[in-house]
């Protein structure tokens, strides 16, 4: 579906050049679609943002993100989701229940993965040979404890995925630009080797570079750069101080 001006969902200039027919007309979904992943076997790959509504477990109303399965394709319970703790838990999608984790793998066609973020990095990951999927809530503290070397560890562990076989994606999250934390935080994560400039760290950077460690191939890394709180069109908590949350989204064809 061509977009036009009016259609295009308010946000930073730099989301113009990953949307994908973002908006549906039945539904007038805002979500971000990422194309590449579709092109790689995954059925369903994307983010929702401010115009989709409150995506939170909490939110008064579950409308918003019920509509939003269902644009995708999917009902509500197919979506597995985890009590996210700020950890570096990885679980296998079940959605009959809802344990304390930060991340969940797949390798099922019939379950959706889901996770909610509101400035912390959506990592998204897909092994297309061998059919396995993971998705994980990379925040400060995730990051700090490689969340992303845990999902790739279990993937291998649990579907024989190896590292090389994996696609990655970092999502619309606070950027470098912004994300600015206390003179501890930072010192912290530059003890673990990771990227901070003043008090400036940078979760893209730093989950890029751990997923190069783990060994996934420089090239089938994708950041999207799209800072949450300075680029507008998703829910921030860092911006806005708002309970409200974005959900991501992926699923196997
Ligand atoms: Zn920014």
């Amino acid at each position: 579906m061509p977009m036009d001006g009016k259609n295009r969902p308010r946000a930073g200039k730099s989301l113009g050049s990953i949307l994908d027919a973002a908006r549906t007309t039945r539904y007038q979904i805002a979500m971000l679609h990422f194309p590449k992943f579709a092109l790689h076997g995954a059925r369903v790959a994307a983010l929702s943002g401010c115009d989709d509504g409150d995506c939170a477990h909490n939110a008064p109303d579950p409308a918003p993100r019920e509509c939003l399965l269902h644009a995708c394709g999917l009902l509500p319970h197919q979506l597995a989701t985890v009590r996210q703790i700020h950890g570096i838990a990885i679980v296998q999608a079940d959605p009959t229940c809802r344990p304390d984790a930060d991340g969940l793998i797949t390798n099922r066609v019939d379950v959706a993965l889901g996770i909610t973020v509101a400035d912390c990095v959506p990592l998204y990951l897909l092994a297309p040979e061998h059919h396995a999927i993971a998705l994980l809530h990379a925040g400060r503290e995730g990051t700090r404890g490689n969340i992303a070397a845990a999902g790739i560890t279990a993937l291998q562990e649990t579907y024989g995925v190896p590292p090389s076989a994996l696609y990655a994606l970092i999502g619309p999250s606070a950027g470098p630009c912004c994300y600015e934390v206390d003179d501890a935080c930072a010192e912290d994560f530059r003890q673990a080797g990771l990227p901070a400039t003043g008090r400036r760290i940078d979760l893209w950077e730093a989950n890029r570079l751990q997923l190069t460690a783990a060994g996934l191939l420089s090239e089938r890394i994708e950041i999207v750069r799209h800072c949450t709180i300075c680029g507008g069109g998703f829910h921030s908590y860092r911006a806005h101080q708002t309970p409200q949350r974005n959900l991501a989204i992926l699923a196997l064809n």
